[in-house]
């Protein structure tokens, strides 16, 4: 990460909160404002359902809208952040367990209080510190790292199984269906999907990021991929994501950019050849070389709980 050191703040300049009182911790005020953009492909493996709204229903329709000339599968950035926020949170309290006891001890000894998302958070702990707080108003701007909506790089006609498509729309039983009824048209749940095979490039930044924060964000990428990001069944939803690169400084493209390619290749391509920039020169783009850094996990992971 020898590339990343000009930006990279040591731990206890952005993590190590300061001990009040018995329950009480305060992170260290961050005055570096230094930034870590990512850059990446995140291509569907399943059926995916992205939609805006919470709650059931018997109909299912995917989010779209018309960008640059197609008419584009949405995939909020909200949904983004929480997937990988709940993902980031399970992988730190495994380390816990490896490391030391119960993690939900542990927590309390080191945080004073207990962190349960969506509420109440500690607002101190590594997860907090770089998600932010939840409600609006109430610290959501706090967050460090930086999520954006994205779209498909193909069109919906091609990506989206719908009634005008050759697949039809999904069908499955509704979850609320009360199994002792007879079973009649309100069992069932239609849905568009976003199909396998569809990609979405994705651009996400931290700032003030410590080491632990890059590692601990790859990995909780990898692992709500496996999770998934979608809605109705557990099983849906999963994605593979390839990360095109690791830079310094803020990126000098949006999303808007990336959607002009029709594939991975051209964005790859453009991104090596310095088509897109960014604010430094400092980017990593090779892929053993990004792996290396999300496999620095463990060590950092420990350095960090030890000086808590
Ligand atoms: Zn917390």
């Amino acid at each position: 990460m020898e590339i990343l050191q000009n930006v990279l703040q040591p731990i206890e300049k952005v993590l190590i909160p300061e001990k009040k009182k018995k329950d009480e911790r305060v992170l260290p005020p961050v005055f570096n404002r230094g930034v870590v953009t990512i850059v990446g492909i995140k291509t569907v493996t399943t059926r995916f359902i992205p939609v805006s709204h919470e709650g059931f229903s018997n109909e299912t329709y995917v989010d779209k809208i018309d960008l640059l000339g197609k008419k584009r599968a949405e995939f909020i950035s909200r949904k983004l952040k929480g997937i990988e926020r709940r993902a980031h949170m399970s992988l730190f309290r495994e380390m816990v367990e490896e490391n030391n006891g119960v993690w939900k001890d542990e927590f309390e000894s080191k945080f004073g209080k207990p962190c349960t998302i969506p509420a109440p958070l500690c607002v101190t702990c590594w997860n907090c510190s770089l998600f932010g707080a939840l409600e609006a108003g109430k610290g959501g701007t706090f967050s460090r790292i930086r999520y954006f909506d994205t779209w498909s790089l193909q069109s919906a006609d091609e990506c989206v199984a719908s009634t005008t498509s050759e697949e039809g729309l999904g069908i499955g039983n509704t979850v609320n269906e009360n199994l002792k009824e007879e079973r009649g048209s309100e069992s069932y749940h239609l849905y568009e999907y976003v199909k396998a095979g569809t990609k979405f490039p994705f651009i996400t930044i931290i700032e003030s990021p410590t080491a632990l924060d890059i590692t601990g964000y790859l990995a909780a990428v990898q692992r709500a991929d496996v999770h998934g990001y979608g809605k109705y069944s557990a099983n849906h939803g999963k994605f593979q994501t390839e990360f095109i690169a690791v830079a310094e400084g803020m990126p000098e493209f949006s999303i808007l950019d990336l959607l002009e390619n029709n594939t991975e290749e051209e964005i790859k391509n453009k991104i090596n050849t310095g088509k897109y920039k960014f604010e430094s020169n400092s980017v990593i783009t090779d892929n053993e070389e990004i792996k290396s850094i999300k496999n620095k996990l463990p060590e950092l992971f420990k350095e960090y709980w030890n000086s808590l």
